[in-house]
This record gives C-alpha cells, sequence and structure tokens, in this order.
C-alpha cells in the first residue's frame, strides 16, 4: 500500500510534534511515524522523568536536613522507591499521552506507529505502508551508547533508559561516566540510600567546565558521601558471584571497584543506522550524526534533520530551537539559523548549575580581553536564608564591547537565574544593562548588578 503526503516526520522527539502542528496548519497533509513512545527521549527517559526523581531526591534531603531548620520529622527518612517511580510513571506517561493525542487530533495530519526507513530520497517505508512526499523530516534522536569495554558482556549493566524501570534502591551503584547523566544519576541514588562510586576516565568530572565549576561538583557530591574515581583510563567489568567489578587501570588489579549495579552513562550515539539513509542519499559523518547546514538542511533536497540526530545539540530545547528555525524559514519566510543561538544548558545536580556562552578557559583561548566578576553562593542572602549556599556565580565580559560572554550560576535556582544574562547575550547589549538595573529582594537574581560591579581582568 502506499499513500502521498506533502510531509513526513519521522520520529515525535522534541522537535516532530510541533513541527507536523505548525505543517498541519499551514494546511499540509502529514504523515507522522513514531516507532515506541510518543514524546521520544525528553518525555519517557530523559528530561521529565529524571528531573521527577530528582524532586524526589531533593525531598529525601530536605527531610534529613529538617532539623537544621527547626523542624522535627520525627523518625528516620525512608525512601519508597516503588512510590518514587509511580510519581515518576504517572507524569511522564501524562505527558507522553499528551503528545499522541495531540499528534492524533491534528486536522490534517495521520499517525503511523512502525519503524520508518527510507526507500528513496522521497519515500519512507513503515511497516507495509509506503508513504511517499516531497518534504521529509527526520527527528529520530539518539540512545544510550554501550561503550567497547572488556568483560562488559559478562556483567549485567543499566543505561539511562533502563534506569528508569528500577523501583527498588541498589546497595552499591556504580556509574560510570562522570558528565550530566552520571551526575544527575549519582546524587539522586545516593539520596535515595544507595552506596554510589562515580567512575570517570578524565582527571575531572564534567571536563569541558572550568576547572572551578568541576571541583565544586566534586566537593557538592563527596559531601553528601558519593565516591569519586578520576583517571580511570583503562576499565573493564567483570563478574564477581551476583556483583560487578568494575577495573580502572589494566596495568593495577588493585584499583578496582565492587557493586551490586553498574549504570553506563558514557554518551549517546543517534539513531541513524537503520535509517535506509543510503537509499536516500543522506550523508552522516563517521559518528553517524546527519550532515546538516546553518537551516537544517541535509545534503539530498527536500530532506532536513532535526534534534539529537544532527549532532548540532544533545539537548530538548536545541531540539526545540531547530523546530522553530526550520519552521520559519519554511512557512514565516524568516531566515533563522542555528548560528544564531547561544550555547546555552543545566547540570540538574542540587544546586543546579546553570550556563550560558563559554567557559573561562574558552574566553582565554579566543584571546580576547576580559573581563571577570564572582561570588560566593554563601554571600547571596536568598541562599543563605534557604540554608543552600553551596556553589558560585561566575560572569566573565568582554572588555571592549561590554558584552557578556559566558556565565556560570552555580547554586540554588542557578538553573533559572541564568537566563537572566542569556536574554542580554542575545540582546548583545553591554552588562551595563544588568549591573545597572534594580532586582527584586531578596532573591538570587538579585546579587547579579552587584556581581557585575565587581568585574576585575580575566587572567
Ligand atoms: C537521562 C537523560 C536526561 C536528560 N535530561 C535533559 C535535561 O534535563 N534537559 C535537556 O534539555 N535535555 C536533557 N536530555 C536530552 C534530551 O532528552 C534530548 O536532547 C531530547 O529528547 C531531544 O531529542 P530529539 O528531539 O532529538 O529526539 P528524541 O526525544 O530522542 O526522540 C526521537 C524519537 O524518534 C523515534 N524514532 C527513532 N527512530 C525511529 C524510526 N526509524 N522510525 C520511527 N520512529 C523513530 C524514537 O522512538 C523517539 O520517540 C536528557 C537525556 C537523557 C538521556
Amino acid at each position: 500500500m502506499s499513500a502521498r503526503f506533502d510531509a513526513i516526520i519521522i520520529g515525535t522527539g522534541q522537535a516532530g510534534p510541533p513541527l507536523a502542528a505548525r505543517l498541519s496548519e499551514a494546511g499540509m497533509k502529514v504523515a507522522i511515524i513514531e516507532r515506541k513512545q510518543f514524546g521520544g527521549t525528553c518525555v519517557n527517559t530523559g528530561c521529565i522523568p529524571t528531573k521527577t526523581l530528582v524532586a524526589s531526591a531533593y525531598a529525601a534531603q530536605l527531610a534529613r536536613r529538617a532539623p537544621e531548620y527547626g523542624v522535627d520529622i520525627g523518625g528516620q527518612v525512608r525512601v519508597d522507591m516503588k512510590r518514587v517511580k509511580a510519581r515518576k510513571d504517572d507524569i511522564a506517561g501524562r505527558s507522553r499521552e499528551a503528545v499522541e493525542t495531540w499528534m492524533r487530533g491534528l486536522a490534517n495530519g495521520t499517525v503511523y506507529l512502525g519503524h520508518g526507513r527510507f526507500e528513496s530520497a522521497h519515500s519512507v517505508r513503515v511497516n507495509d505502508e509506503l508513504l511517499e512526499a516531497e518534504k521529509i523530516f527526520i527527528n529520530v534522536g539518539a540512545r544510550p551508547l554501550v561503550p567497547p569495554m572488556p568483560g562488559l558482556d559478562q556483567v549485567r549493566y543499566l543505561t539511562s533508559s533502563s534506569m528508569m524501570e528500577i523501583d527498588y534502591v541498589p546497595e552499591h551503584l556504580i556509574v560510570v561516566g562522570g558528565s550530566y547523566v552520571g551526575l544527575e544519576f549519582g546524587q539522586m541514588y545516593r539520596r535515595f540510600g544507595a552506596k554510589v562510586t562515580i567512575v570517570e576516565k578524565f582527571d575531572r568530572l564534567i571536563a569541558r567546565e572550568d576547572e572551578d565549576v568541576t571541583r565544586t561538583v566534586k566537593e557538592i557530591l563527596e559531601a553528601e558521601g558519593v565516591a569519586v574515581r578520576l583517571k580511570a583510563e583503562c576499565m573493564t567489568a567483570r563478574k564477581q558471584g551476583e556483583r560487578v567489578v568494575i577495573g580502572l587501570d589494566c596495568a593495577e588489579d588493585s584499583r578496582e571497584v565492587e557493586g551490586s549495579h553498574l549504570l553506563l552513562a558514557v554518551g549517546r550515539v543517534p539513531n541513524t543506522d537503520d535509517l535506509g539513509l543510503d537509499k536516500a542519499g543522506v550523508e552522516t559523518d563517521k559518528v553517524g550524526y546527519i550532515k546538516v547546514d546553518d537551516q537544517l538542511r541535509t545534503n539530498v533536497p527536500g530532506i532536513w534533520a532535526l534534534g539529537d540526530c544532527n549532532g548540532k545539540g544533545a539537548f530538548t530545547h536545541t531540539s526545540y530551537n531547530d523546530y522553530e528555525i526550520v519552521a520559519a524559514n519554511l512557512l514565516d519566510n524568516d531566515t533563522r539559523k542555528v548560528s544564531d543561538r547561544i550555547m546555552t544548558y543545566a547540570l540538574f545536580i542540587d544546586p543546579p548549575l546553570g550556563r550560558a556562552g563559554m567557559t573561562a578557559a574558552q574566553v582565554q583561548d579566543s584571546g580576547r580581553q576580559a573581563l571577570v566578576a564572582t561570588r560566593p553562593m554563601a554571600r547571596v542572602g536568598r541562599a543563605v536564608e534557604k540554608g543552600e549556599t553551596q556553589g558560585f556565580m561566575k560572569v566573565m565580559v568582554d572588555a571592549q564591547s561590554k558584552e557578556i560572554l559566558g556565565a556560570a550560576i552555580f547554586g540554588v535556582t542557578g538553573d533559572e537565574v541564568i537566563h537572566v544574562l542569556l536574554d542580554v547575550m542575545y540582546a548583545k547589549a553591554p552588562y551595563t544593562t544588568v549591573s545597572r538595573a534594580m532586582h527584586i529582594h531578596p532573591t538570587v537574581a538579585e546579587l547579579l548588578p552587584t556581581l557585575l560591579q565587581e568585574l576585575r581582568p580575566l587572567e
């Protein structure tokens, strides 16, 4: 059987659904293909469920700290993982249903359940149907990378996806990978009551960040009892009874960690290997990311790639921004492009790290004259009042243009406060826009003007 459409969308991640809605509204006949769960990673195994779990972990931690606030909870804090998981499943499930209902309700949309594969540049097969269209949008996302670690085939391991099925507290969780996903799971499971060891191959956690950030991340985690093993340059895995042992150094047997469960959090690979891209002539790089231009067009006219599969971003907001760029170019005569965006993201440990633009190291590498200001959260009134004073704020500014080059707000509400600076960066306004503004007392953002009055040369 074959069917003709104006557009085909493969995958319902963070870009596909809003694009399907816009195209349908514009009167185009749209086919939407999803092989598994509506809403993709963010909704089912990524942002929404993990931040729901982070919220439970935060509640447990605050309950433990209740006496510090003069609150007596009358007994030991106990985490009921079945209820933690049920809450997570409920919130993620409602979000998934909302996406499915939305897609099925589109005036000009038709939903196909199944794995889509190109048969040519203008046709995609799903089950026994051949769908044809002049425009095809790929939003197939990525999946957890399973590294080629000797012995891994002998042991049971978890990934960020299978972690979603856990309804118990592991006795000792070994997390391989000290970046965003590994750190969030590591702190969360420590707060749920597990012993946790994070194993990282580099000499510091979340190595792309500045040294002061990575050092503070480590201090925060270690203060809660998370063990951190760095410089694990040669990792191996082996089974020991019901337990798993991770070797950290191929030359030294003594450098080992033994635990009850193993979580691999070492990155993701794009879902482009079983998409029939060769039949469409769509080019990928050597990792498998689909090559796109500044407006997310592939090398084949009429085919676009959006979200994690194009390697231009690995976040929900970058995928959603991809949708906005494609929709603006196609439907609004507005030539938006990827290079217009300023990189921003958060690390959702507690306290969170909000980041925008360059790190201090990148500013230094760029060779420009820059200024920097830092302030510990212990000198932010609102943080003191809340009893959450870990972390610091840091902003880098171009000495000549006065534009903000980058910032790290690492502390309570840092994931929100960073947007004050981000929007000023988008406006290409000088930092004095913030330093002369009057902010609300008592807030964390209230200290940004003061911080920017304390700039000194970045050395
Ligand atoms: C543990 C974890 C936590 C995260 N936390 C955050 C966070 O806090 N903030 C943030 O911004 N980002 C976070 N991310 C990243 C974020 O989830 C992704 O960047 C986001 O989901 C964007 O994905 P996407 O739109 O590219 O596609 P995805 O969401 O991955 O969706 C792709 C969809 O395509 C479907 N599909 C794939 N191949 C086919 C095919 N051939 N045929 C039909 N359907 C197909 C899949 O089933 C899936 O539904 C997190 C990720 C993980 C793993």
